[in-house]
């Protein structure tokens, strides 16, 4: 049977090692940190997955916490105006709900079902040396690293990255405690020239929560996380921004409480795009899936989902290839058929980085009167293809409002 290496234990590695080994591949995943590493780690991730990328779990049969796991049913957006109020608000239900596992549940969870099934788990920092090894063993060798520092090996694709710094200050906080929205929503709330709040619900390990993102505008007043030091103060930081900038969000969290101390997090780096074909000094080449070569701002929420959706289509793709060699060729048109589909999500994440044009602002004010532009609109974050050309075009913006 055809041997398999990846490197990176995250959504696209063990998806796809969990999807071969089903298969019957002989398939080993390298990972740098332990099951035990994950769980009593810090936070990585707000990871929500709208339906699609949920399905693509559920086809293999990994979604395994989805009876646990709170279904959020809607997405909202909010505008907040110069006093404070609310300039725009609506909510509209997704045509399926979407969930939130905390990777510290799924990760180890995934990572002890793959080792139950016959997979090899192989705990290392794997470097360069390491993987010419891999490589000179297995048919095809695949890195799924994530932001780790082994994806600079993949040269980055300037034409595909416009951003050469980070262009939002993150940070993350799992709270309890509070106030739930009915019905359950992503509520999305932009302040214009400061940043973007979004919350939803999710499973952690300590049992359900919510999750709140914050993405300050670098140098503005969210991007203010320098200075903290403690969970503790991590917590209250996250409030004062709530106070200041979305009262009407503060009003919910007066009694949240720290999921646990590990449920923070806070960050950057610059969205980039990457070739996704890398040779290795002994000439063997290696390919990239997901964030290793496809890394976009969360602002949209589509980093998960895109890593699922690409371990789906790789795994497609190895399968139907048969015992032929995974040659340069055939890594490159496993991308570019992954691309086909990414590159809607990287336009439209992007754009989102940016000061909404006039047409999007007509857009979502449209959609406070007009459901069938919100429905549009929300259920675009479950295949962001939707989107265009209307979001991305004025004329066909107008057009779309229009007919609606
Ligand atoms: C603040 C924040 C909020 C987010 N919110 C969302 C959201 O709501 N929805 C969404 O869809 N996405 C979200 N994302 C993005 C999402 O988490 C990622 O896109 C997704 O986890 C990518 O999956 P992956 O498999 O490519 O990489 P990862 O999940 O990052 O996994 C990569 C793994 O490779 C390991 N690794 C790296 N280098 C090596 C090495 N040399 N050797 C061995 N192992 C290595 C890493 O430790 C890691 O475990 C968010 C990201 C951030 C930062």
């Amino acid at each position: 049977m055809r041997n398999i290496t990846i490197v990176g234990a995250g959504q696209a590695g063990l998806q796809l090692g969990l999807g071969l080994r089903q298969k019957g591949y002989t398939v080993r995943v390298v990972s740098n940190r332990t099951a035990e590493d994950f769980a009593a780690g810090k936070v990585m991730s707000s990871q929500f997955m709208f339906n699609d990328a949920l399905q693509a779990e559920r086809d293999l049969g990994i979604n395994y916490w989805e009876k646990e796991c709170p279904y959020t049913d809607g997405l909202g957006v909010s505008i907040a105006a110069p006093d404070g109020s609310k300039a725009l608000q609506w909510v509209y239900l997704l045509d399926k709900p979407g969930q939130s596992v905390d990777q510290r549940v799924k990760y180890p969870g995934w990572m002890k079902k793959f080792q139950e099934i016959g997979g090899e788990l192989v705990i290392r920092d794997a470097n360069v040396a390491d993987l010419e090894n891999y490589a000179r063993q297995s048919d095809l060798l695949i890195v799924a690293g994530g932001k780790g520092d082994i994806v600079k090996l993949f040269e980055r694709d300037a034409e595909r990255s416009p951003f050469d710094k980070p262009q939002r200050a993150l940070a993350l906080t799992y709270v309890t405690g509070l106030t739930p929205y009915k019905p359950t929503h992503v509520a999305f709330n932009i302040a214009p020239t400061v940043g973007e709040y979004f919350v939803f619900p999710a499973l952690t390990t300590t049992g359900p929560c919510e999750i709140m993102v914050f993405e300050g505008i670098p140098g503005g007043p969210m991007d203010c996380w320098n200075d903290v030091k403690t969970p503790d103060q991590h917590l209250e930081r996250s409030i004062e921004i709530l106070n200041k900038f979305y009262p009407w969000e503060a009003e919910r969290a007066r009694n949240v409480k720290l999921t646990d101390p590990n449920g923070i997090l806070s960050g950057r780096f610059a969205p980039t795009v990457r070739k996704a074909v890398a040779k290795l000094p002994s000439g063997a080449l290696v390919l990239g899936i997901a964030d290793a070569v496809v890394l976009n701002d969360p602002i949209t929420g589509q980093g998960s989902n895109n890593a699922a959706k690409a371990a789906r289509s790789y795994l497609k793709r190895i399968l139907d290839h048969g015992n032929k060699p995974f040659d340069g060729a055939w890594m490159q048109q496993t991308f570019d058929e992954y691309w086909n589909y990414a590159q809607f999500v990287t336009g439209w994440t992007n754009a989102m980085l940016q000061p909404p044009p006039p047409h999007v602002i007509n857009i979502l004010g449209a959609a406070q009167s007009k459901p069938k532009i919100g429905k549009a609109f929300v259920n675009g974050f479950d295949d962001p293809r939707t989107f265009f050309p209307w979001l991305a075009d004025p004329a066909e913006a107008e057009k779309f409002i229009q007919a609606a």
